[in-house]
């Protein structure tokens, strides 16, 4: 199992994986091949302040160990990135609250309900209880296809036509304890009709799961599509900064994404990569692992 989805993540990743194995041909270490490997990881999306840490680091290495010939500096690659992924490989947690709140948050198309219904099933096989609650209530199509998923999934969810999202999380909360569920999982709006302030809503959810749950919420997760590189890790701060991150959701890592935006995640905001996602179907979601990913990314 794991090696098949191993496949889909290099398949994903084969073009960025091409384009770094490609620097390390020659014969020699020298400033070319630097040059190379710094537009090699640029074009990955790790993002100028990984890629100057990754170099620096390289050098050092070099220098220190003394190797010349660019296959070992193929693998002392791999272990600097691994090293650099490590701090973001940490598993979920659950069973410590009941129910374990938690509350997923994404800009649309990020891939958050398709997610969500993936982690549903991903806590349903490991034995939990999972209550869905459809706190996106500004969009209908975000209801349906959330109820999709649980029926998918069966599992309950709390959905209210055009009710107001916080009153909805509330309800969930409360409901899940009522009910002896496991976790109570949230799905929040990405986008709201134009005058209301995003961060705002789901500040305001946050404040009145606290209120349901005074020890919640006990996770904020946020969905990002690993193809919008820079992008995502602009979100990833704006999130974080407004909600408190504790874990991420990478999503999209099968078709083209050029995987170094993990990279990036890791210099610059180290949330933990709770999962990623590597397909559209429902057991298409993957937990992170730091060497093999460094490894699909470079073999
Ligand atoms: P949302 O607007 O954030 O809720 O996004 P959706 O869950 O509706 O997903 C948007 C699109 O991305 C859908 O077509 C999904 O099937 C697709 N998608 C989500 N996750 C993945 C993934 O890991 N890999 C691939 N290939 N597609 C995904």
């Amino acid at each position: 199992e794991r090696q098949k989805w191993l496949d889909k993540l290099k398949a994903g990743l084969g073009k960025t994986a091409s384009s770094i194995s490609g620097v390390f041909g020659g014969n020699v270490i020298d400033e070319a091949l630097y040059e190379d490997l710094e537009g090699a990881l640029l074009m990955s999306d790790a993002g100028v302040a990984a890629t100057e840490t990754v170099l620096a680091e390289l050098r050092r290495k070099v220098a220190a160990s003394g190797v010349t010939h660019p296959v070992a500096l193929k693998n002392i690659l791999i272990a600097t990135l691994t090293d650099l992924l490590k701090p973001l490989e940490k598993p979920l947690v659950i069973g410590q609250h009941t129910p374990t709140v938690i509350m997923v948050a994404g800009v649309n198309g990020a891939g958050k309900t398709t997610s969500i219904g993936k982690l549903t099933k991903h806590l349903s096989d490991s034995g939990a209880s999972v209550l869905l609650a459809a706190a996106d209530t500004f969009r209908a199509a975000a209801r349906e296809q959330l109820t999709v998923w649980a029926d998918r999934n069966t599992v309950e969810i709390v959905s209210q036509e055009g009710g107001d999202p916080a009153a909805v999380s509330f309800d969930a909360v409360s409901a899940g304890r009522a009910r002896g569920k496991d976790v109570v999982l949230i799905d929040t709006a990405g986008r709201l009709p134009t005058q209301l302030h995003l961060m705002e809503e789901l500040k305001k959810i946050k404040r009145v799961i606290q209120k349901a749950e005074a020890s919640a919420p006990h996770e904020v997760l946020l969905v990002i599509d690993g193809n919008t590189g820079q992008n995502a890790v602009a979100q990833v701060k704006a999130f974080d900064d407004a909600l408190g991150l504790t874990g991420l959701i990478v999503t999209k890592l099968d078709g083209t994404a050029k995987g170094g935006v993990l990279a990036a995640i890791a210099r610059e905001r180290p949330i933990p990569v709770y999962f990623i996602g590597v397909g559209e179907q429902l057991d298409e979601l993957e937990t992170f692992n730091a060497r093999e990913f460094a490894q699909a990314l470079i073999t």
